[in-house]
């Protein structure tokens, strides 16, 4: 596989550019989804194909095809020239500066035990609709659906310098959900198990039946349950939960490439200015928050990144100070580091590598503490599952989620579920209200399948995490009347 790509790299050094890598990618995905006692769709895809990246005189030029052979190499190289040299022309302040990289020879591959395309169809749906039967079981549940997402993605790396890597990464995904329907309202509540790099090995019907009848439970409760109070509450969140608001308001708004700019017409900039590194409180000294690309299972661990940089782990905040971004080989050189984080990942063999989020989690508490000792200590609050509507500004700073399962919280103890809670707030002020986070017994990992950046748009995937963690005097609305 390794032969093509080289010829690309020899005939991009030939054409006088200073870098060029070239990648093979073979992505295969299979997306099964029920819908009360019948499956709804099934859908495969197999996609194969290759893209040359080349650096010419300081500008990109990049070309991609689904066609491999000699003469196509040829071909889509003398394009990416053609676009490098036509960049060049338009160049301000000098062009890309790229980090150095040590050229590796690694293969790395995915923990999977069952490999879920040769796990039968039947078996898909059997887990499925066994799952939506049980959910129908509850009188008021009118609709069950749930699906399952199997992602295998086969990548072969070269580059001029030396560099020969190759990857056989596995992902998995799947969620469950409710819709119980009363007078004159109807309520979702649904159970993601945690998406992973593992195989079909990861999904157990008996788990899936057990929770499928909690939210089933849950869903209902939901339809009588009272509209949350408005005003300071303290609040806890769960795993799932913080996992979407480490997402949105730390993942993206300390990618590098946007804080410079590169991504602002599409899903806007950041707050975290270079000026905040080592200085700026992020949070409370409760707040230590680790990207981690080396973390076992976990959905961005992949051996290497499309810049040929090695999966690494490093404190993006620590004891609640900004330490540092992602980055990938372009943007290092902006914060005077000399090495890349290893983040710039592309989501296809036609797309361009650009940085994304890597895995990054709270780090549980340092002192035991249980879930039930963290809400013991709320005279009133609420306490939020799983994840729900959110929205923050093109600035990654004042926000609001939601949660699919919330709780009032009364003299310690978890009383009766609330409808249309929304906690609202500023990235460091919210951050800076965390008073203590749960020990590791209870950390628990989150993955994301579905973030989107870039424009034309690119979706990657990665793993949070967190403990059940607690906020003072955070501001709750309603998202309604
Ligand atoms: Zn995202």
């Amino acid at each position: 596989m390794f032969d093509l790509l080289k010829q690309a790299c020899d005939a991009a050094t030939k054409e006088g550019c200073q870098f060029a890598d070239a990648r093979y990618l073979a992505i295969r995905k299979q997306r099964v989804l029920s819908r009360d006692l019948a499956l709804s769709s099934c859908a495969e895809s197999d996609d194969r194909g290759f893209g040359v990246r080349v650096l010419y005189q300081g500008a990109w030029g990049f070309a991609s095809s689904p066609t491999y052979n000699a003469k196509e190499v040829e071909k889509v190289v003398a394009l990416a020239m053609r676009i490098a040299r036509a960049s060049a022309m338009a160049l301000r302040e000098g062009g890309v500066k790229w980090a150095p990289e040590e050229a590796l020879k690694l293969a790395f591959k995915s923990k999977c035990d069952q490999d879920p395309f040769k796990v039968s169809l039947e078996d898909k749906a059997d887990l499925l609709i066994a799952s939506n039967q049980v959910m129908l079981k509850n009188k008021s549940v009118k609709r069950a659906q749930g699906y399952l997402l199997f992602k295998r993605v086969q990548r072969w790396y070269v580059n001029t310098e030396g560099a020969e890597l190759e990857s056989d990464v596995t992902s998995s995904e799947s969620v469950i959900w409710a819709i119980a329907v009363g007078k004159d309202d109807f309520q979702q509540r649904n159970w993601q198990a945690p998406a992973s790099n593992r195989g079909f090995e990861s999904y157990r019907k008996e788990e899936f039946l057990v929770q499928a009848e909690r939210v089933a439970a849950q869903a209902e409760e939901k339809l009588s349950a009272k509209l949350s109070p408005e005003g300071d509450f303290d609040i806890v969140t769960d795993s799932e939960n913080l996992s979407l608001t480490i997402h949105e308001s730390v993942g993206h708004a300390t990618e590098l490439d946007r804080v410079m700019g590169y991504e602002v017409s599409m899903a806007g900039s950041s707050f975290v200015t270079r000026d905040k590194i080592g200085e700026f409180q992020y949070g409370s000294d409760k707040v230590t928050l680790m990207a981690d690309n080396t973390l076992e299972n976990g959905l961005a661990t992949q051996g290497f990144d499309d810049d040929g940089v090695p999966g690494q782990r490093w404190e993006i905040v620590k004891d609640g100070v900004f330490q540092t971004y992602s980055t990938g080989r372009e943007f290092s050189h902006y914060i005077g580091e000399e090495r890349s984080r290893g983040c710039c990942r592309a989501d296809h063999w036609s797309s361009i590598p650009i940085v994304r989020i890597p895995n990054l989690f709270l780090m549980p508490g340092k002192e035991p503490l249980s879930p039930d000792e963290l809400i013991a200590d709320i005279k009133h609050g609420l306490y939020f599952e799983g994840m729900d509507s959110f929205s923050i500004d093109q600035r990654r700073l004042n926000f609001q989620f939601g949660g699919n399962g919330v709780w009032e919280i009364k003299k310690g103890k978890k009383v009766g579920m609330l409808k249309a809670a929304l906690y609202q707030s500023r990235t460091p002020t919210f951050w800076n209200a965390c008073d203590a986070t749960c020990d590791k017994n209870y950390w628990e990992p989150h993955g994301v399948m579905q973030c989107g950046k870039g424009d034309p748009l690119q979706i990657a995937q990665m793993t949070h995490g967190a403990a059940p963690t607690r906020f003072r005097k955070i501001n709750i609305c309603r998202g309604r009347n």
